[in-house]
């Protein structure tokens, strides 16, 4: 790579590769789609599980969960049923721009919240709750006001009323670009990272409106894509020959058709238990219990001497993973398999906090979106989302093909990761 080469990553959170072409050819996303004829694109597998705190760890480290720590958007406290929101401080693995040569500039990646001290600007993404622990260095925060600037939009705002949501994704849309294009002559970058999430909201709300033509909001959901291609575009048009331009996605999206509960399967099928009379959650765990998943679909055999209600004994633990096997394997809904991956931790994790980590994780079938809510009275549900994540067709594509070359074929987060990592360090 030439000496002065930058490099930039444009973060789309949740955008399938199959969507990303067809806007590209179908006129939506007319830069993207130049871009495109230039580039290496292939469809990337996200994390397992494929939620974006996740699998955006593992783009900024370059590793897997069992290394940089961080395995759900909720997690335990050691040794208890009690739950916790992990955040950037527990990253284990060092992001890309602590191992940069130069300086970077880092905007609104997930699960970088709070800010650390870090060489260059870090404004960070969901979940960011007080601006002055998103914004790095905190003297930009006025500058950031003045442009109006938001964390986030209010998806509060579309569980009640989704008209309200998308005059509430604009304005966050606006100021988002308004720092990017800010920020771009701010310092002199070596590494620029801006993301949009806005993207992830909407198909989480609206996927039936990409799908329906005739949808009251078809057409807010391609402007959406329209205003991230024209400042796609301003980016592209600033870049030098040498510079390296890499766009991905953490997961891809598809329609939701129905929600699935795992802990309900569990619970009826006799694997979790709770206290008698106290309702169906984490603390009410009982002895009995072998199994509880936490969400998605990430499943935790109840080990004794591991967890206050632990049951299951360590030369015990293979047969119950097998048994949990065999019940996954063998559901079905509407006469369809419901679990298109069952994995096993030692299959997709390895590093120094593999003990940390679920012991087995499912990844959903076509339509089906897995859910570890304990409460839920049935197996199957659909509460007010339309789209949900998938596994296997986030995207990737970078502007320099023999770049891309080592990367095989087919690659994850972790190898973009790496990739980002090598092209920085
Ligand atoms: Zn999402």
């Amino acid at each position: 790579m030439a000496e002065n080469a930058r490099t930039v990553i444009i973060g789309l959170d949740g955008v399938p590769f199959g969507m990303l072409k067809k806007f590209a050819q179908t006129g939506v996303m007319p830069n993207t789609s130049r871009i495109i004829q230039q580039a290496f694109l292939t469809p990337m597998r996200s994390s397992i599980p494929e939620i974006s705190s996740v699998a955006w760890s593992s783009i900024i480290t370059g590793t897997n969960p069992a290394d940089h720590g961080i395995f759900g958007f909720v997690d335990l406290h050691p040794d208890s049923y009690r739950m916790k929101f992990p955040n950037f401080n527990n990253l284990k693995s060092p992001p890309f721009w602590n191992l940069a040569k130069g300086e970077s500039v880092i905007i609104n990646v997930p699960s970088t919240y709070p800010v650390k001290d870090m060489n260059g600007v870090h404004i960070s993404g969901f979940v960011s709750i007080d601006i002055n622990k998103s914004v790095h260095p905190t003297f930009l925060i006025p500058e950031l006001e003045s442009m109006e600037y938001r964390l986030d939009v209010s998806a509060e705002k579309a569980h009640s009323d989704l008209g309200m949501f998308l005059e509430d994704l604009d304005p966050t849309l606006t100021a988002r670009i308004k720092a990017i294009e800010y920020l771009w002559d701010y310092i002199e970058w070596q590494s620029f990272m801006p993301t949009f999430t806005g993207t992830d909201r909407l198909m989480h709300f609206l996927f039936d409106a990409y799908e329906d033509e005739n949808h009251k909001y078809h057409n807010d959901f391609l402007d959406h894509f329209r205003r991230i291609d024209t400042a796609i575009g301003d980016i592209y048009s600033k870049l030098t020959e040498n510079d390296v331009l890499i766009m991905l996605s953490d997961h891809g999206f598809e329609k939701l058709e129905k929600d699935v509960y795992v802990n309900h399967l569990l619970a009826s099928e006799g694997f979790l238990t709770f206290k008698p009379g106290t309702d169906p959650k984490l603390d009410n765990i009982d002895s009995p219990t072998k199994a509880f998943a936490l969400d998605p679909a990430r499943i935790y055999i109840n080990r004794k001497g591991k967890y206050p209600e632990g049951s299951v004994e360590a030369g015990d633990i293979q047969a119950c993973i097998k048994d949990l096997e065999d019940l996954f394997a063998s559901l079905q809904i509407y006469g369809r398999k419901v679990f298109k991956y069952i994995y096993k931790k030692e299959d997709i994790y390895a590093g120094p906090y593999l003990d940390d980590g679920p012991d087995m994780v499912l990844i959903a079938d076509e339509g089906f979106n897995l859910k570890g809510a304990m409460s839920a009275k049935e197996l199957v549900g659909k509460g007010p989302f339309t789209g949900k994540h998938t596994y296997e067709d986030a995207f990737l594509l970078i502007n320099k093909k023999d770049i891309a070359s080592g990367l095989g074929d087919q690659p994850s987060v972790i190898d973009a990761g790496k990739l980002i990592k090598s092209l920085v360090g």
